[in-house]
């Protein structure tokens, strides 16, 4: 009898003891990634998984980003937040820093013509004061390079900076500094 009760116990402990380690097994995975996970809130996200080019060649930065002070707009006349960085260049052309989807084509007296791309990771490069011969069209597929248009001076709100890219990163849907992720200063 004993003995009997004895296999009995090993039959249930090969059947559920296996399982029962697997599940605690598991958890503990499972619980080390979300802690892990946790820890990494509010630090710099890798971008390991996407390199960006330059928007344009050989261009200087005529206004840079800046999310710490005001910086004067001689277009509106007034202080603003300039969260993009504006680009001028003899070579007018325009190139998408990324493998993307175009996301919209819009055109408007303030912003002249704009150019929205989606990315992966989670990144939508925005490309305003276009001429207005813009090179692509919604949901066109572009790669990493690919012109899409000619800087211009279509934006009434920076008319007085002339020709140039006004160039806007996003990173799950808010602005961060494009300089973070491109070489801007040095080309
Ligand atoms: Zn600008």
């Amino acid at each position: 009898m004993e003995i009997k009760q004895e296999s009995k116990f090993k039959k249930l402990f090969k059947r559920y003891g296996v399982l029962s380690l697997a599940c605690v097994f598991s958890l503990a995975i499972a619980l080390t990634i979300a802690l892990c996970v946790k820890s990494n809130e509010g630090k710099p996200v890798s971008t390991d998984n996407i390199k960006f080019e330059l928007p344009m060649n050989n261009a200087v930065v005529v206004k840079d980003y800046a999310d710490d002070h005001l910086q004067f707009n001689e277009s509106l006349k007034r202080w603003e937040i300039h969260l993009s960085v504006d680009l001028s260049s003899e070579n007018s052309e325009v190139f998408s820093v990324a493998d993307g989807i175009i996301a919209s084509v819009s055109t408007d007296s303030l912003n002249g013509s704009v150019v929205k791309i989606e990315h992966a990771d989670g990144f939508v490069s925005v490309y305003s004061s276009l001429a207005e011969d813009v090179k692509v069209k919604e949901g066109d597929k572009v790669t990493k390079g690919q012109a899409i248009g000619n800087a211009s001076d279509t934006a009434t709100n920076e008319s007085k900076n002339g020709s140039h890219l006004h160039f806007t990163l996003l990173k799950n849907g808010l602005e961060v500094d494009p300089n973070n992720y491109l070489d801007l200063q040095n080309k």
